[in-house]
């Protein structure tokens, strides 16, 4: 099934948005720091400053580690609109294994 855009809801979605994981059309959304946010989301990008909160560093066999991150982010800002954004970076480790990294920042000076 194809995702609509979220506020127009005639045009097929491009994006998820990396705060709200709402979907959202070319024209609703903008990229910053490599991740895609909704219009909403992107001002408030700029206007705070973000820390890391966790992060992990995970082998593709240990995927469910960063799952579990993912639905914890998705959760807080489900059920107490904590916003927060998960950056994921893939390296190669010296067995030559793909490692993911992953970032979770959250607003400057939140609690933990
Ligand atoms: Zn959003
Ligand atoms: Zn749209």
């Amino acid at each position: 099934m194809t995702q609509e855009c979220l506020i127009h809801s005639h045009r097929n979605a491009e994006i998820q948005c990396h705060i709200c994981h709402e979907y959202f059309c070319a024209s609703c959304f903008e990229s910053l720091e490599g991740l895609e946010f909704c219009l909403e989301h992107a001002k408030i990008i700029r206007k705070l400053q973000w820390e890391v909160k966790e992060e992990i560093e995970c082998t593709s066999a240990q995927s469910e580690l960063a799952v579990e991150m993912v639905d914890r982010k998705i959760h807080l800002y489900q059920t107490q609109r904590k916003l927060g954004f998960i950056k994921t970076e893939l390296k190669i480790d010296q067995n030559n294994n793909i490692v993911s990294h992953l970032r979770w920042y959250q607003p400057k000076g939140s609690l933990k």
